[in-house]
């Protein structure tokens, strides 16, 4: 899964995220590393000497954390983007009295009862039993006795619903250390992300394992065999898309694995959540505790789905990031299945296989409604398997590949600053025509009855922009 993280903003003053477009993107190259350079709105404001915000974590016992808002200037409330399920309810408390934690419609807020401002507030936060449905947890358990920390859950919202920029102090507790990005140290004072994007954070015992293209930390939990396989695969994919698509990364990625409970006979579910510069992934049910043929594909296929993401958030800067999740998660499902094939691990049998349950579930997601709607609808397998169709018929018109579409792709959503629907469909024409732009656009815009007719029209719609692409240099005179 990805979640593009959303806008941030610093209390007073509007981020200006410091994205490839300003800098004037060379499009012979690739999707440049200054991507991920700190950006510059996040430089404290002049004259304000503190930040508005500082949010000091400490880890009071496992995965469960004192978090400590200091605010330079007293405000009424604070409010939070919810987190599904009710989580703030159930797993944060607030450590003062004269306060309350009030649930409302898609914010959760904190206020004093006495309805007076305040400039300070201490939260304990639990973590959950489960994940949350579709969201990041806000803390998870995590690599004996450690917690993995997603700031974006942390962050209250400004006036205009974004996330305000905050600075953090990671205090771990006693003998364990706080691991992000590059950082790997008994604390982590005065920190902020430095994709300026919400960001993982872990506090614990275990140290990072690190490599030229990683810093990868693993929990013991899960079993050895996915561990090898993890950090094989993994390196093997950060290799195969710098090779294709450029070295975007210049704060080394960091990659997380866990695992939950592995006591459910035969279920085998696989969580993966992509962050700037990061991705963390979740094994749990039974199936995980032996390398079955299914398991290590399933680990293989979905670990460089999430390593692709890693490209498409160096090349999309946060702010700009409103494309639709078909548009994403389906080029990291099909360029992650090319993967497969290029690195050895599937024969074309097995990429056929692939597309053809990726075409059943994108007929099942959009049985009821188009494809525009999916994610409204809840028909989230159908972002995933749509995805891959629009991806394969996009690829096979221009005569090419997924992933070379997707490079074309991801060089003009960095020269843009981000991408969009109406970008896909322009990469799309410029591969093609406009003919074939709009019949992808109207399977994606229309409720379609029976939708294998609609994927046999578009893959027909492919095949006649293909025809008609081999057949322009001769209607202009040229020679074939
Ligand atoms: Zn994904």
């Amino acid at each position: 899964m990805l979640r593009m993280p959303g806008r941030m903003r610093r209390a007073g003053v509007t981020a200006v995220f410091a994205g490839a477009a300003a800098a004037g993107f060379v499009a012979a190259g690739l999707v440049a590393a200054l991507i991920f350079s700190p950006p510059r709105a996040f430089l404290p404001a002049a004259g304000t000497g503190a930040p508005a915000l500082r949010i000091a974590v400490a880890q009071i016992d496992g995965a469960a954390l004192r978090v400590s808002y200091r605010w330079r200037e007293p405000r009424p409330a604070m409010a939070f983007r919810v987190v599904p399920g009710s989580h703030r309810a159930r797993r944060w408390s607030v450590e003062d009295d004269g306060f309350a934690l009030r649930a409302g419609a898609g914010v959760d807020t904190i206020v004093r009862t006495d309805g007076a401002p305040f400039a300070a507030v201490t939260l304990i936060v639990r973590p959950d039993e489960t994940r949350p449905p579709k969201d990041y947890s806000p803390v998870a358990a995590y690599g004996e006795g450690g917690a993995l920390v997603y700031t974006g859950h942390l962050l209250p919202l400004g006036e205009d619903g974004a996330r305000i920029e905050a600075r953090f102090d990671f205090q771990p507790a006693p003998g364990n250390a706080a691991t992000a990005f590059g950082a790997h140290a008994p604390s982590l004072a005065d920190w902020r992300s430095p994709t300026g994007a919400p960001a993982f954070v872990y506090l614990g015992p275990l140290a990072p394992r690190i490599t030229a293209r990683s810093a990868a930390l693993v929990d013991p939990a899960a079993p050895a065999w996915a561990r090898a396989e993890f950090q094989a695969v993994s390196a093997r994919a950060l290799d195969h898309f710098t090779a294709a698509f450029g070295d975007a990364m210049a704060i080394k990625p960091n990659l997380f694995l866990t695992a939950g409970a592995l006591d459910e006979p035969g279920r085998m579910r696989f969580s993966g959540d992509a962050a700037p510069g990061q991705f963390q992934v979740t094994l749990e049910g039974g199936a995980w505790r032996s390398p079955s043929a299914a398991a290590r594909d399933t680990l293989r296929l979905s670990t460089i789905h999430e390593v692709f993401h890693l490209w498409q958030h160096a090349a999309a800067p946060p702010e700009t990031a409103h494309a639709p999740g078909w548009i994403h998660e389906g080029a990291a499902d099909i360029v992650a299945a090319e993967a497969m094939v290029a690195l050895g691990y599937w024969d074309g049998a097995a990429l056929e296989g692939f597309m053809a349950r990726s075409r059943r579930a994108c007929a099942f997601g959009i049985e009821y409604g188009a494809l525009a709607g999916a994610r409204r609808r809840g028909d989230f397998r159908a972002l995933y398997g749509c995805g891959v169709v629009i991806g394969e018929a996009a690829a096979r018109a221009g005569g090419t590949t997924a992933s070379a579409f997707w490079r074309d792709f991801l060089i003009m959503a960095a020269a843009r600053g981000g991408y969009s629907e109406a970008m896909f469909y322009d990469v799309v024409a410029a591969r093609t025509d406009r003919t074939f732009a709009d019949a992808v656009r109207r399977f994606v815009r229309t409720p379609h009855a029976r939708p294998e007719t609609a994927m046999q029209a578009l893959a027909t719609a492919a095949a006649a922009a293909r025809a008609g692409a081999g057949a322009r240099p001769l209607a202009q005179g040229g020679r074939r």
